[in-house]
């Protein structure tokens, strides 16, 4: 394959690595494709002893990056951007191949990370303190920001690269070095984004160890979050993972940001561009084949317009073009394995166990491959299997009759990461997006729940986790304030006014 060949890693057992360097591993895990469910290569695990080397280089290095002028840390960014330019083509298709989302998503994905890397070249020369009144006479006081150290990063299957970037490009400019696992069913993309970025460091003469990769499973991952080495770690995964790792990381009061399940719908009023609606709904519910975060998977909808949004929909959903994710032609790619296939067929059954009914869809279409066909149901907002998430491409339909309902449902569930309501009626909309609306890290209006723009903090609330990353002020979260007071005088009054007289 061309593009694997342009990414270095056609064949190989890459092993683990930090920068520059990688280590042959016995143990390895399989990379496979969805597409046809063949394997693409062997790579190496990290074992005990590797990965003490890398916390052990991730060290060493962050004594060098931390002196490094934020702005120019900010350029070596720029640069890492550049070459994600010059290999978007190629990173695009590899995780489209490995994953299985449809190329284009494989290309928004890799677009991502490039504007994350300009977002983030941007903030290197914004990470700023405030300065205070000092309420003493001839004193002054700020604030600062400082690198926290080695930043863990763990990250899911379905946003292979993207997920490292939003982490790694802006604790880059804070002056951390970086330690990523990935997914243990995407291990080629982790190591296709470290041979990218290892090329930027080697040209500027930058120590290895800067960002480090560590491939394996779980077990990789707790040796992360168990580690007093690694003062913040960025999870990103399933509620069940967060538990773990908030549990862990809390018990040696460490920091984390968790970036966990959603469970988001969209609420369509009767006064909605039911068009817009219906193309914005069918985007977030089948798009990656409905395994997004933050995929629409609740569609609340007002009761005089459900005939005509569920016909509509159904009609749509027949022509929906299903197969390899790398044809141009394709809407809907795989599922990642024959587990999440399983998964989605057995939340299938508990929708009519349940007293719902499946309206459309559901079938595994093929033997190779993980494909099926996105679902549509009719059921209650309460049913147990309605208040988790699937991560398949099951659209549940649920009618609503005023408003406060349809709020009541749509916060009616554990998780909160991303909500939409489409609605031409000003107060609608304000009173979904004001205190008494949606309780989701995001809330949209006229635009569905899947797609978020990397300029904004991106995170969710109640069993999402509570992490923000990416845009706006996410880049505090890893950096340490300092609070400084400077006194310029000759003598020593005392906050408070309190005498002490020695
Ligand atoms: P997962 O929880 O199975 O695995 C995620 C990562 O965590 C993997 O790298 C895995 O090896 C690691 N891991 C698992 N258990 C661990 C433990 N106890 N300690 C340390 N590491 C551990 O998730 P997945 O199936 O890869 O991804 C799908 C899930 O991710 C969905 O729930 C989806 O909603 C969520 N997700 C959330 C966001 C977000 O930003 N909120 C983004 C993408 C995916």
């Amino acid at each position: 394959m061309e593009f694997l060949k342009s990414l270095g890693i056609e064949g190989i057992n890459p092993g683990t690595s930090t920068g520059c360097r990688h280590f042959e591993s016995k143990e390895s895990i399989s990379s496979f494709t969805p597409s046809d469910g063949k394997k693409i290569a062997t790579v190496g695990t990290t074992t005990r002893e590797q990965y003490e080397h890398v916390v052990a280089e991730a060290e060493k290095a962050f004594k060098v990056w931390r002196e490094m002028p934020a702005p120019q840390r900010g350029d070596i960014v720029r640069q890492i951007g550049e070459k994600l330019r010059e290999y978007k083509e190629p990173l695009g298709k590899l995780v489209t191949y490995e994953m299985g989302k449809i190329y284009q998503e494989g290309l928004g994905e890799v677009q991502e990370m490039i504007d994350i890397c300009d977002f983030a070249v941007g903030q290197s020369r914004m990470l700023y303190g405030k300065t205070m009144h000092s309420e003493r006479p001839q004193h002054r006081m700020y604030e600062q920001w400082h690198p926290l150290g080695i930043v863990g990063i763990i990250s899911a299957f379905n946003f292979p690269v993207a997920v490292w970037s939003w982490n790694a490009m802006i604790a880059a400019v804070c002056g951390n070095v970086m330690i990523w696992k990935g997914s243990e069913k995407t291990p080629l993309c982790g190591v296709a984004v470290q041979k990218i970025v290892a090329k930027v460091l080697k040209e500027n003469n930058l120590p290895e160890g800067i960002f480090n990769l560590v491939t394996g499973d779980r077990e990789v991952g707790e040796w992360m979050t168990e580690d007093h080495r690694i003062p913040l770690i960025s999870a990103t995964g399933s509620t069940r993972m967060g538990r773990e790792v908030g549990k862990t990381v809390a018990s040696r009061l460490g920091k984390t940001i968790l970036e966990l399940g959603g469970n988001n719908a969209i609420i369509i009023s009767e006064n909605a561009d039911i068009e817009m609606a219906i193309r914005a709904t069918v985007f977030g519910a089948v798009g990656t084949c409905g395994q997004r975060c933050t995929s629409t998977r609740r569609l609340i909808i007002h009761e005089s317009v459900y005939d005509q949004v569920k016909e509509r929909l159904m009609n749509i959903y027949e022509n929906i073009t299903i197969g390899d994710p790398l044809d141009e032609d394709t809407l809907v790619g795989p599922m990642i394995d024959e587990g999440a296939v399983e998964n989605m067929q057995k939340a299938l059954e508990a929708i009519k166990e349940q007293g719902g009914e499946v309206i459309y869809g559901g079938e595994v279409l093929d033997e190779d491959g993980f494909y099926v066909r996105p679902a549509l149901a009719e059921v209650e907002n309460d049913y147990d299997i309605v208040q988790q998430e699937t991560f398949a491409p099951i659209l549940y339909l649920i009618k609503y009759e005023t408003q406060e309902e349809a709020m009541v449902m749509h916060n009616g569930v554990k998780q909160g990461l991303s909500s939409s309501m489409f609605t031409l009626n000003m107060r609608e909309a304000e009173k979904f997006l004001s205190a008494a609306g949606s309780d989701c890290g995001i809330a949209n209006i006229n635009i569905g729940t899947s797609g978020a723009e990397i300029g904004g903090a991106f995170g969710g609330e109640k069993e999402t986790g509570g992490g923000r990353e990416s845009g706006s002020d996410a880049w505090k979260a890893y950096m340490r304030r300092q609070t400084n007071t400077i006194n310029w005088g000759d003598s020593l009054p005392l906050a408070q006014g309190i005498d002490f007289d020695v």
